[in-house]
């Protein structure tokens, strides 16, 4: 389909011929895009508008509520069938055969936000069930929109800004001193999500380093710098473009600073690792017959013991294997916990055989199983877990990472919930000053816990 676009060329062309020579070189000596834009604005004349508001409007595709229906049933299929992307695509055309403002468009918001969170695309998912919901989305199917908006602003954290740090999701806990309510205090899961970009002029000054010294976070489009370390006089404060040491070995950061910053990263960091020939934790094998940890050659991955060659790509098919499954027996909702239980014990014994015992993917899996008994209201196995996947963060991300802060903080929620005193009460001593370094001592996560200990050392039979 041929857009309106041709014929808006001709029109630009026609009003180049009419330009004076002074005007066209003022045109074209300008090679930047701001001030380009604010002239051909200036010469935007009102008749030009009309051209191309008439152009657009004979463009509108005919509305046509057959079709629009076709285009659902094939978008609903194509989701049935896990093609998120397809049905995303065939959603997204049927909007265009219906009247916008609609009950049909409702519906199909509705559908298309169910697609996008598939896709990870949490914001977009929100932003169509507004638009649903804004168009009259029958009340009595609401229920199920509304639970995936939860489930949007849970993992986008609710903050705002450029998001790589993502500020944890404000109290989910029950509050202290009244009773657990249903689906209160469960573990929530956390992912990073990036939710929006802006330009913070003194703070984009700072150097790069894959090992920082301080940590960023954001409260609304406020960017707050806090030293994670003390910070000699003299000495430079260092922040994270991105790629940070615990997230990547150091070819994939060097290569994406190098790509997206035009710098080669000698940061302490990548100096050391750049010297270690040795592949990281996230890159490593074991041998399913013996165990032993397979070591990487041209070619594949080879055992030194039973000498057999492991194809590279077969090993990377496993892993990818039991990371899907263990996501899909992580979303699972609560209907379904024995299922998910019993798939992600599988999925822990794959990972036993499969990977060493310092890879990140067996504190997931811990995560993951912590998340599933916890909904199932079982604290004690919840705190177990959680205590296992403290572990693998630590080990992974640092003891004075953002990432250990927010595994202490849900650890804490368990016991308290468990009302596991003294344990809860180390956990939030753990907690409280790492959490102060990330997000600063007003944050509601450190008055959350503050809480939790006044409300703990107020029950009764204590001491
Ligand atoms: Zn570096
Ligand atoms: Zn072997």
């Amino acid at each position: 389909m041929q857009g309106p676009g041709l014929e808006w060329r001709r029109r630009c062309r026609l009003r180049w011929r009419h330009m004076s020579d002074l005007q066209r070189r003022r045109f074209t000596s300008n090679t930047r895009l701001g001030p380009l834009l604010r002239l051909a604005r200036h010469w935007l004349s009102p008749a030009d508008t009309a051209v191309l508001d008439e152009l657009c409007a004979s463009w509108r595709a005919g509305k046509d509520r057959s079709t629009a229906l076709h285009l659902k049933q094939r978008g609903n299929d194509s989701f049935k069938a896990r093609d998120y992307l397809q049905a995303l695509s065939l959603y997204t055309k049927g909007l265009r055969y219906v009247p916008a403002d609609s009950p049909e468009c409702a519906l199909l918001y509705a559908n298309r936000s169910a697609a996008l969170y598939q896709l990870h695309r949490y914001q977009d998912c929100v932003e169509d069930i507004e638009r649903a919901e804004r168009l009259g989305y029958p009340p009595e199917l609401q229920h199920k929109t509304q639970s995936r908006r939860a489930a949007c602003l849970q993992r986008l954290g609710g903050s705002g800004g450029e998001s790589r740090e993502s500020e944890p999701p404000s109290a989910a806990s029950p509050a202290p001193g009244v009773g657990v309510g249903e689906g209160a205090g469960s573990v929530r899961g956390m992912r990073e999500v990036c939710v929006g970009t802006a330009l913070y002029c003194w703070a984009s000054l700072l150097n790069h380093s894959c090992q920082p010294n301080t940590t960023a976070s954001f409260q609304g489009t406020r960017i707050t710098l806090r030293a994670t370390q003390p910070i000699p006089a003299g000495e430079q404060v260092l922040h994270c473009y991105g790629p940070h040491w615990s997230r990547q070995c150091v070819g994939d950061r060097r290569k994406s600073l190098q790509t997206q910053y035009y710098f080669w990263c000698e940061c302490s960091a990548c100096v050391r690792e750049g010297g270690d020939r040795s592949p990281a934790p996230q890159a490593q094998f074991l041998c399913r017959p013996c165990g032993s940890v397979l070591s990487l050659e041209e070619g594949g991955y080879r055992c030194v013991h039973c000498t057999q060659l492991v194809p590279q790509q077969s090993l990377q098919q496993q892993l990818q294997q039991l990371r899907l499954q263990m996501e899909g027996a992580g979303n699972m909702d609560s209907t379904h916990t024995d299922t998910a239980l019993a798939q992600l014990q599988q999925c822990q014994a794959d990972a036993q055989s499969l990977l060493p015992a310092q890879h990140p993917l067996h504190g997931e899996i811990d995560d993951s199983l912590a998340r599933v008994y916890a909904t199932h209201g079982d604290w004690g196995a919840a705190a177990q877990h959680l205590q296992r996947s403290l572990h693998a963060v630590e080990l992974q991300y640092g003891a004075g990472s953002v990432e250990l802060a927010q595994q202490l903080l849900k650890l804490a929620q368990v016991l308290f919930n468990s009302r596991s005193v003294c344990e809860a009460e180390s956990v939030i001593d753990r907690a409280v000053p790492l959490l102060t370094t990330h997000y600063g001592a007003d944050h509601d996560t450190v008055a959350e816990l503050k809480e939790m200990r006044s409300c703990l050392q107020s029950l009764p039979g204590r001491r």
